[in-house]
């Protein structure tokens, strides 16, 4: 079984997983009832942390060997991120877990209605390599906050930290009830062949059709967490530097590797150049004006193959391109470059970009815009730059996305209490913060009455004195 595409000195043994068995042994862990007391799964969210402070800095050395990420953003965006929010679900997982009160209507009175949340079972988390910490970390977080047993897949592409993940997991919690299974297509193909109680997965929008037809073998419920191609609206009374100077933060952070990037941007004539300027200033600020070959601050494509794409992307696109456009494909880098209206079907228009390339298109009005958005598949993420808050909400207003944010790039997805998620060919489910608990639990709807009284209203023989109560209070 050879594995192509991943960085050298990495080293994925797939020989010897024996996909079916690992999966038995955790569904038996999981029908002991071992993952269901609260106090296990604190000790699990509490292993996950201790594991990312203890071992971060092998962790940010991981990543820095996959994707040539900077230390800070190794730290920021993925290890110390992640810990941030496991700790966060572990000191509110106990309150999620409990049974939630709901209102009775006149009609089932006298009675008590309740939610109580109750784990799925045995969860497949199935992880991609852009963030491949996170990625796989919060929604192995939120299962196991919600009491399930997990079977992980990290990315072979990120295949240092994929190691490193199936090292260190198991020392640092159940590894009983959590096995983490490395491997390439083969190995996920032969994991979809199983049954789950819920598979989560993040990754490519063609492979979520993939995933998603697998789970319906089994009617097993599914998040998809896909990508897309993300707007970005510039409105006329729009900061131009700050804009600009966020939106090249965009596409510098993991060299825009990142499922919620910019991925391309309309804006007015009036203030086309200036932005396009701006993005340039900011580049060159963020690079302290030495660029970004060899820059340790900026990081590298995945592989020498995406680097490629990329330079296919650039090699025909019908634009002009205002700034960079320098690739060197064996050492996987692509300079940050801006391509000015590029033909509307070039594949840089087609395709999500995943990389440190950006379309600016021209356009006479937001109107416009909001026509070419609403003319695509639904995105990720929406992105509008406006000085005039009214304006803002009638663009977030009048698109739709799985998420969205106003005058700053990717940092929406941050917050525990914002649901992330995608909508349509982006996504579907939702996870971070309580969203995630739900995802992976059975909200059981349970009603409870007394039996003290016993109205024979509902019972037959159905009267005519009967009938006329039951529509009056029905
Ligand atoms: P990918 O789909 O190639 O791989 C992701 C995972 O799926 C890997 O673990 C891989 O082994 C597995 N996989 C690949 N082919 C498979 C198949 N045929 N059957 C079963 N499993 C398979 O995605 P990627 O290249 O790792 O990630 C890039 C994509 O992920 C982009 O489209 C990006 O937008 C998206 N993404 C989305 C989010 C999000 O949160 N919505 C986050 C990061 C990345």
């Amino acid at each position: 079984m050879a594995i192509t595409d991943r960085p050298e000195g990495t080293d994925l043994d797939l020989t010897t997983v024996d996909v079916a068995a690992v999966v038995e042994g955790v569904r038996a862990v999981y029908d002991s009832g071992r993952t269901k007391p609260m106090a296990w799964r604190l000790e699990q969210l509490d292993g996950l942390v201790r594991m990312l402070k203890m071992e971060g800095a092998r962790f940010e050395e991981a990543l820095a060997l996959d994707l040539g990420k900077p230390a800070i953003e190794g730290f920021a965006a993925d290890v110390g991120s992640t810990a941030s929010e496991i700790a966060g679900m572990r000191k509110n997982a106990p309150k999620y877990a409990k049974p939630r009160k709901a209102r009775l209507p006149m009609a089932s009175q006298p009675g008590k209605g309740y939610i109580i949340p109750e784990p799925l079972g045995v969860a497949l988390i199935v992880a991609p390599w852009n963030y491949p910490v996170q990625l796989l970390l919060l929604p192995m977080a939120a299962a196991l906050a919600a009491g399930n047993a997990v079977i992980a897949k990290p990315s072979e592409v990120a295949g240092a930290t994929s190691n490193l993940l199936a090292e260190l997991i198991p020392r640092y919690c159940d590894p009983e009830a959590i096995a983490v299974i490395e491997g390439d297509v083969a190995v996920a193909t032969d994991l979809l062949e199983q049954r789950f109680d819920h598979i989560f997965y993040t990754g490519s929008t063609d492979v979520g059709r993939i995933v998603y037809q697998a789970a319906a073998r089994h009617l097993t419920p599914v998040t998809l967490e896909l990508g897309g191609k993300s707007p970005v609206l510039v409105d006329d009374s729009a900061n131009i530097e700050v804009t600009g100077r966020r939106l090249a933060w965009g596409k510098w952070l993991n060299a825009g590797q990142t499922c919620v990037a910019p991925d391309y941007v309309l804006v007015t004539e009036k203030n086309r150049d200036a932005l396009v300027d701006s993005m340039k200033t900011a580049f060159d600020e963020f690079s302290g004006g030495k660029g970004t070959k060899d820059n340790k601050d900026f990081g590298s494509i995945v592989t020498d193959r995406h680097a490629g794409r990329l330079e296919g992307l650039l090699a025909d696109h019908g634009g002009t391109v205002a700034f960079g456009g320098d690739v060197d494909v064996d050492a996987k880098y692509v300079e940050p470059t801006v391509i000015v209206d590029p033909a509307k079907d070039s594949k840089i228009m087609q395709e999500e970009i995943f990389g440190p390339l950006l379309p600016v298109i021209t356009v006479e009005s937001m109107t416009e815009a909001v026509e070419i958005v609403n003319g695509r598949e639904k995105p990720l993420a929406l992105y509008v730059f406006a000085e005039d808050a009214e304006k803002a909400e009638e663009l977030i207003g009048s698109t739709t996305s799985g998420g969205a944010c106003v005058n700053h790039v990717v940092l929406h997805i941050t917050p525990p209490d914002l649901p992330f998620g995608g909508v349509g060919e982006s996504g579907t489910g939702r996870y971070h913060g309580r969203s995630g608990f739900d995802t992976f639990s059975n909200l059981k709807s349970v009603m409870k009455k007394p039996t003290k009284m016993d109205p024979k209203m509902l019972y037959p023989p159905y009267t005519a004195r009967k009938e006329k109560m039951i529509r009056k209070f029905i």
